[in-house]
């Protein structure tokens, strides 16, 4: 009579190798206590999702505070949704937002560290070598059980209200004799290899989650797959065998894996690996019509990382907002430090929502704007310069042509106090400072600009263009921004007065038309004039910029057409 090695040694001849061979290449990791190893373990299914980078971010965080390791692994075991060569642009998108493994896959011909492979699909030996062993044991076994069969047995549970799946009795090929097995094999049947579960959907199995604490869970009782028909494993399997090989101190991954938690764990107790730790992330969630869902790949742009890199969320904005939906004390650390790198802050588990973190474009945008202001104007140049490179190639030939002009524009009420906070975002600044260069400029109809100003709340007026013709003359001939602002303004106020612009609001409120408008309209011509738009950066520093030849060839084209 053949026995389960005998099995084992027919589908895996080539396997001499043991787990103890195994113990022994892959050591326990010399770390100091409580040094983390963490890991990030996309599949390489064609985009890097927001989620994953929140929860790429925060394991890594985790794993470098404490000293530790944060790796990555390639998890291509699902080769029907593998994308080509999107494992190597997922590194690319995580390095972007400073997500930087200490080990493991690099690209596809490059990886560090010395517990690797570190993508699946060079595994297969390790997988080999711990199913060999289950096989021998007798905890896994040939499944020879056919599509048709597979159904059968769904119509049947279903007809008998039983719970789905393939376990216990409804297992059908778990107690198929050694003997008869290796009949099948050796006749060259199909076949995939499925755990032996020992659980009982009856009982529990209890385990202390880092971010949930303790909890109950339903025992596992299915045989799973563990490898498939194409000789790969399933992710339950890979991630035991990897992350116990790699010494993985806390699985941390998202908490739609917290359902198959107890197969995991009956797995590493059946093999007498240590258990990890485990962290289940909070899912990143959208609030839309006053519901929560999920954010969506299918529904929502923000959903894809690549979405904040086109749009040029710099990424100390978005790192930040990542730690402030990662821990609820984070900002109120950071309005007490803002000295310090957000990297300062230390990380807790406990610190993490439970009930989904909730994703707010707004918020994102706040914070980067807040962040985007301190910055310094040459070092927002940089930034710039590199986003448009990639993304916006007409503002990035624009500013290569002059790379002190845009940083003087970009230094407008930057590198002060209370500095100006314009932008969010790289994709916010040309459409703000195009007016500087003189193409754009140039093609702006002058015959269709808005010379309206405001009568009341709400309501507006026309205003002569012969007294703007005269005022914005007048203006020319005392032209002076050698002054400090305040001086500037205060001349412009008095130019402005003469003509019948009032500084005087509530005079204005009670009779407008008393009055041929306000000081403000008057810097609003002049605003017009340069920029051919009513919004701009601060007009003083505006005209310092262009110089006065361009200030008054650009007053003269407009005015000239009165
Ligand atoms: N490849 C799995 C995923 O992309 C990884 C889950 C884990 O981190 O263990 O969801």
């Amino acid at each position: 009579m053949a026995t389960t090695k005998d099995l084992a040694n027919l589908i895996f001849p080539n396997i001499n190798q043991t787990i103890e061979d195994l113990e022994k290449k892959y050591p326990k990791r010399n770390l100091p206590n409580g040094a983390m190893v963490t890991r990030f373990a996309p599949s390489p299914t064609g985009f890097l999702h927001t989620g994953s980078l929140f929860t790429s971010l925060v394991s890594a965080r985790f794993a470098k505070q404490s000293g530790g390791v944060f790796y990555i692994r390639l998890e291509d075991t699902d080769t029907k949704r593998e994308i080509e060569g999107s494992g190597e642009s997922l590194l690319k998108q995580l390095a972007v937002f400073d997500v930087i493994p200490d080990e493991g896959y690099l690209s596809d011909t490059k990886e560090i560290g010395a517990y690797g492979p570190y993508k699946q699909s060079n595994r297969s030996e390790i997988y080999n070598t711990v199913i060999k062993y289950l096989i021998e044991i007798g905890r896994a076994y040939p499944c020879f059980a056919s599509q048709e069969e597979l159904a059968e047995l769904r119509k049947k549970q279903e007809a008998l209200k039983e719970i789905p799946g393939y376990y216990g009795k409804y297992a059908i090929y778990r107690n198929l004799s050694v003997d008869e097995a290796i009949e099948r094999i050796k006749k060259g049947d199909p076949y995939i290899i499925r755990f032996k579960s020992m659980g009982d959907h009856n009982n529990k199995v209890a385990f202390h989650d880092e971010i949930r604490g303790d909890l109950e869970l339903t025992q596992n009782d299915q045989d799973i797959v563990i490898l498939k028909s194409d000789g790969l494993p399933t992710y339950h399997f890979a991630h035991l065998c990897d992350d116990h090989f790699m010494h993985t101190t806390v699985v941390t991954r998202g908490e739609e894996w917290l359902p198959s938690l107890p197969i995991h764990l009956e797995l590493f107790d059946t093999l007498g690996f240590e258990r990890p730790k485990y962290a289940h992330f909070p899912v990143i969630m959208k609030v839309e019509d006053g519901n929560r869902r999920k954010l969506s790949k299918r529904k929502d742009a923000e959903a894809a990382c690549s979405y904040f890199l086109e749009k040029g969320y710099p990424k100390y904005g978005f790192i930040e907002y990542l730690l402030t939906i990662a821990n609820s004390n984070y900002e109120a650390w950071r309005n007490e430090n803002l000295d310090k790198s957000p990297y300062d802050f230390k990380l807790s588990f406990d610190k993490m929502s439970l009930d989904g973190a909730l994703f707010d474009l707004e918020k994102v945008e706040s914070i980067s704007k807040e962040r985007m202001a301190y910055r310094k104007a040459s070092d927002l140049e940089k930034e710039v310069e590199s986003w448009a490179k990639e993304y916006d190639t007409n503002f990035y030939n624009k500013i290569v042509s002059n790379r002190e002009f845009i940083t003087e524009i970009l230094n407008i009420e930057r590198e002060k106090d209370n500095p100006r906070k314009d932008y969010a975002k790289y994709s916010d600044i040309y459409p703000i400072v195009s007016f500087f260069y003189d193409d754009v400029f140039n093609s702006i109809d002058k015959n269709s600009l808005d010379w309206t100003i405001m009568k009341s709340k709400g309501e507006l007026r026309d205003v002569d263009k012969k007294i703007v013709k005269e005022l914005l003359t007048e203006y020319m001939s005392t032209y002076n921004v050698d002054v400090d602002e305040e001086t500037w303004f205060n001349n412009l106020k008095e130019l402005a007065s003469k003509y019948n612009f009032t500084a005087d609001r509530k005079a204005y409120k009670a009779n407008p038309m008393d009055f041929n408008g306000q000081v403000g309209d008057a810097a609003g011509f002049i605003r017009l004039c340069l920029a051919g738009r009513k919004n701009t950066p601060n007009i003083y520093y505006v005209q310092k910029i262009l110089g006065k030849n361009k200030v008054f060839e650009r007053i003269n084209s407009i005015i000239e057409k009165f």
